[in-house]
Formats: C-alpha cells, sequence, structure tokens
C-alpha cells in the first residue's frame, strides 16, 4: 500500500530533501519535534520494521550510516541525537512506509 512518502520519492507533492541517492531519501519533518527532525526513508516500500528481512540488511546499515552522516552535516554529531524507528500502533507509527527519525539540536529526554 502506497503512502504519502510514495508521493515524496516520486516528487509529486514537495518536501525539504537534505539528501538523495538511487536507493534512500532524506527529509525535513514537516511536524519537527526538535531543531532537527529529518526522515530517512528507503525507495523501495517497507511498511514496518515487522517486514525486513534478511534482503534489506545491507540498506537499513547505509540508511543508520546516512543518518550518522546527516547528523554531522546538521552539526549535531558531537551534541548529540537520537535515531528512532517506531513501529505500528503502540510504537507510534502514522506512516506505513519505514523510517528512521533523525532528533537532535536540543537535550531530548527519556522516554
Ligand atoms: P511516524 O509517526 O513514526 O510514522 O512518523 C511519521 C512522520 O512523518 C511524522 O513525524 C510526520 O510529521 C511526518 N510527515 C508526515 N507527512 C509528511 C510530509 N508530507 N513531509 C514531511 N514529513 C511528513
Amino acid at each position: 500500500m502506497s503512502t504519502i512518502f510514495s508521493k515524496i520519492i516520486a516528487k509529486e507533492i514537495p518536501a525539504e530533501i537534505v539528501w538523495e541517492d538511487d536507493e534512500i531519501l532524506a527529509f525535513k519533518d514537516v511536524n519537527p519535534q526538535a531543531p532537527v527532525h529529518i526522515l530517512i526513508i528507503p525507495k523501495i516500500e517497507i511498511p514496518t520494521a515487522n517486514d525486513l528481512d534478511e534482503s534489506h540488511d545491507k540498506l537499513m546499515g547505509k540508511m543508520i550510516r546516512m543518518a550518522s552522516s546527516i547528523a554531522k552535516n546538521e552539526g549535531i554529531a558531537e551534541s548529540g541525537y537520537r535515531l528512532i524507528i517506531n513501529c505500528n500502533q503502540e510504537g507510534g507509527q502514522s506512516v506505513y512506509h519505514i523510517h528512521i527519525h533523525l532528533i537532535g539540536g536540543k537535550q531530548l529526554l527519556w522516554p
């Protein structure tokens, strides 16, 4: 099932893209929870973390590496940041296209 992120990948709706290659797209969250809030998504449709299989290992590793690279570009690598993948309802997932939230730029509370 396609989501709004498929439309962002297809450039059918606008987003503030900060990084892109043939496999991955990173763009600013429209409802930021911190001064830096960027979503890193695969261009293939994987609905949730429950849908990951061995074929996605390399892609997911690259997404984490790109998140850390973007954190450096955003100037928050040294101060610190959080990477989050929400899964399903109780995990707080609202868009069913797997994504990593890169959040930082302020002291984050837990949980
Ligand atoms: P989650 O709740 O983990 O599924 O995260 C989905 C995120 O997507 C939320 O933080 C939303 O603010 C964000 N979001 C939804 N629509 C858009 C959009 N068109 N552009 C950028 N971010 C979006």
